[in-house]
């Protein structure tokens, strides 16, 4: 596995470019399972490169940059156990030499949801995917659905902007209790881990309040509701339509379900994606199939 710290040192994928198309799987490191499956979603495709980034340009003032884990060493551990072609660990320095200057201003799906609650935090991300793209030249990259919104700003990127880049979606890997797994999980302690099981279970009673046949965006978000009442704050409990995010007063066709909640500094999302018809539901991915209707 090739460790590269600088964009100049990039030159060393070219070799591996030669064994199969290079598939992107951009990280913020404090690796777990879930980032694992990516990678081995990335090998089906071809070499996996995985890139380590804390973005500063992603996390608003009062935001857990400062802190948010990092752990190199085990990371580049799983990378090696996983089977990752090579790993880019680019210094802020590098990525950023004259601080945050010119920036991707993301499209309308990042309106609403994290785009409404984290101001900007879109155009960090577009900003370091669009220089990863351009930086390694990946023919696909790997997201997961856990973050819904990001996966689906970064498609409408590639989409406006023409990035010769096939952006692969990938399922979310939780824990056996139902929480989906993040590198934030670390920050809670006992009772918040327990209290943020509140989470899975909101969209748990979505999900069934959808497959008993309500249709109703407020019935079904007050559903969610319930369930975290023991959150310390919920930014968003809301469905939305797919792939554009549009705001919905009755669910039908492709719809997500996403919640953003606080427990104790802790802010964790997740989500569930149905395609929702008169009598059946159904569970979907968050792009529409190449050449399918949305
Ligand atoms: P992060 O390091 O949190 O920025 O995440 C890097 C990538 O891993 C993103 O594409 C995430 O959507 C994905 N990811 C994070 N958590 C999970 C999970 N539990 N299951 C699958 N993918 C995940």
């Amino acid at each position: 596995m090739e460790l590269i710290r600088s964009p100049a040192e990039l030159a060393r994928l070219e070799s591996l470019r030669g064994h199969g198309p290079l598939v992107l799987v951009p990280t913020m490191g404090a690796l777990h399972e879930g980032h694992a499956s990516l990678v081995r979603l990335a090998r089906e495709h071809g070499q996996p490169v995985v890139s380590i980034f804390v973005n500063p340009a992603q996390f608003g003032p009062g935001e857990d940059y400062a802190r948010y884990p990092r752990d190199l060493d085990a990371d580049l551990a799983l990378l090696a156990e996983t089977g990752a072609g090579a790993v880019f660990v680019p210094y802020a320095a590098a990525m950023y030499p004259a601080g945050v200057g010119v920036t991707v201003q993301p499209g309308p799906r990042a309106a609403p949801l994290c785009g409404a609650a984290r101001p900007g935090h879109f155009a960090g991300v577009l900003t370091v995917v669009a220089k990863l793209f351009l930086l390694v030249r990946p023919e696909a990259a790997v997201f997961g659905r856990k973050d819904a919104q990001q996966l689906l700003v970064i498609d409408e990127m590639v989409r406006d902007l023409g990035f010769p880049v096939r952006l692969i979606e990938a399922p979310t890997v939780r824990d056996a209790d139902g929480l989906a797994l993040s590198s934030r999980n670390r920050y809670l302690d006992g009772p918040a881990r327990r209290r943020a099981l509140g989470v899975p279970r909101a969209l748990a009673a979505a999900e069934r309040a959808v497959r008993a046949g309500e249709r109703g965006a407020a019935a079904v978000a007050a559903a969610m509701r319930a369930e975290l009442a023991e959150a310390d704050r919920v930014d968003y409990a809301e469905a939305r339509s797919l792939p554009d995010l549009g705001a919905c007063d009755r669910l039908g066709g492709r719809v997500l379900l996403a919640v953003a909640a606080r427990y104790g500094a802790t802010r964790l999302i997740d989500n569930l994606a149905l395609r929702v018809a008169e009598r059946r539901v159904e569970a979907c991915g968050l792009l529409a199939a190449p050449g399918a209707a949305a």
